[in-house]
């Protein structure tokens, strides 16, 4: 009998947690100050400087859209253009400030926003256009500028897959209008659960700073000099969507190992599509892996063979497979975001496998990952 080798499971994402973040959060629980202060203030002076701009946390990287959306007034009766192929954040976040979230197609190279169905369903309502940064990758993220300055409408960029991603040289976060990241476990750097509002309008800023605080006036300042409002005022609707110290510790670990962890997604992604590159029946995405920072790594499986059966295969073998993302518009709550079909999204969302992807991963992981997909796919 053939001797089975037995590999260890190989998870689709995982947080990647060490030494450094389990002492910063002793550290606060040690200090009995868990709420919003000291380390919130230092992690977004941190980020401030890692983007060259001002940060805003809060607790999620939907609320960070959510609050950038209303902090432009943007709510009932307004419509933002976003692609169908995105996480439901996304979505909710557009539809928790009363806006309609406008289903687009995506472009079949890199997954981004199609401008042109984008035109078509730009309206007298549009207020806003989320490009999602699918995969880590932007797209034609000058094209979507010009597209958004010639209609006077805003960006917000939902780069929650895309923290430490360059395009053109420049970090996503460090120009442009607005860019919304995620901290979630999974994502490339984590606060346990988090996100962060890049921008530099201020008069933005102001108002995320009181909105993630139930809309308190001067609360933050406040709270970053350890004290409290106990008389204030409240000038718009607030949420409670702060980001807590304990939160913060985690995240400033992590962006203090980034570099390191950067490093490693984009030389495992490389890897992949080095194993990949010479099998006829999978695509993987046009990406420029110097710049771009993955936060999956997603293929289209080109074969006759059912993704199902795929994933079914592969976690017979230990290895988790995903997909990234049952399109929105698909979706009942958000059936009324699109009328007509978005063909390449329709086609496209069938054939997308997300393969493992996190730092904590080898390279003989990822060659294990490619062998195997190659060999279900012959
Ligand atoms: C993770 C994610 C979000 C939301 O971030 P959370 O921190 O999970 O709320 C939004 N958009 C996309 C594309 C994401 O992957």
């Amino acid at each position: 009998m053939d001797e089975i080798k037995i590999y260890k499971e190989v998870r689709l994402s995982k947080s990647c947690i060490g030494p450094e973040e389990k002492a910063a959060v002793l550290k606060v629980l040690d200090h009995e100050f868990l709420g919003m202060g000291a380390e919130v203030n230092q992690f977004e002076k941190r980020l401030e400087f890692f983007f060259s701009r001002p940060a805003v946390c809060v607790n999620t990287g939907t609320a960070a859209i959510h609050l950038a959306l209303q902090a432009l007034g943007i709510g009932d009766g307004d419509e933002v253009l976003v692609q169908a192929l995105t996480y439901v954040a996304t979505f909710q976040a557009i539809a928790a400030t009363g806006a309609k979230p406008i289903a687009c197609d995506i472009d079949k190279e890199n997954f981004c926003i199609d401008l042109n169905d984008a035109a078509r369903k730009f309206s007298s309502r549009t207020k806003a256009i989320i490009p999602v940064h699918y995969a880590g990758g932007v797209g034609d993220l000058e094209g979507i500028y010009k597209f958004a300055r010639e209609r006077n409408i805003r960006i917000v960029e939902d780069a929650a897959h895309a923290f430490g991603t360059s395009y053109k040289n420049k970090r996503i976060g460090s120009f442009g209008d607005i860019a919304c990241f995620s901290f979630d476990g999974i994502k490339n750097i984590t606060s346990g659960e988090g996100g962060c509002v890049i921008t530099d309008d201020q008069d933005v800023l102001k108002k995320i700073q009181d909105s993630r605080l139930l809309g308190v006036e001067n609360d933050t300042d406040k709270r970053f000099q350890g004290k409290r409002s106990w008389e204030f005022d409240v000038h718009h609707q607030g949420w409670r969507y702060h980001m807590s110290n304990l939160m913060a510790a985690i995240g400033i670990a992590q962006l203090e190992k980034f570099k390191k962890a950067a490093l490693d997604r984009q030389t495992l992604a490389k890897r992949y599509v080095i194993n990949l590159s010479q099998c006829p029946k999978l695509r993987c995405l046009p990406l420029d892996y110097d710049s771009v920072v993955p936060h999956i790594f997603v293929i289209q499986n080109l074969s006759k063979i059912a993704r199902s059966d795929i994933i079914k295969q592969l976690s017979l073998k230990k290895i988790q497979l995903g997909v990234h993302y049952f399109p929105n518009h698909k979706l009942s709550y958000f059936k009324d975001s699109n009328l007509e079909p978005l063909l390449a999204t329709d086609a496209m969302y069938k054939t997308l496998i997300t393969l493992p992807l996190h730092p904590d991963l080898s390279l003989e992981d990822v060659d294990y990952v490619s062998s195997q997909l190659i060999d279900v796919l012959q």
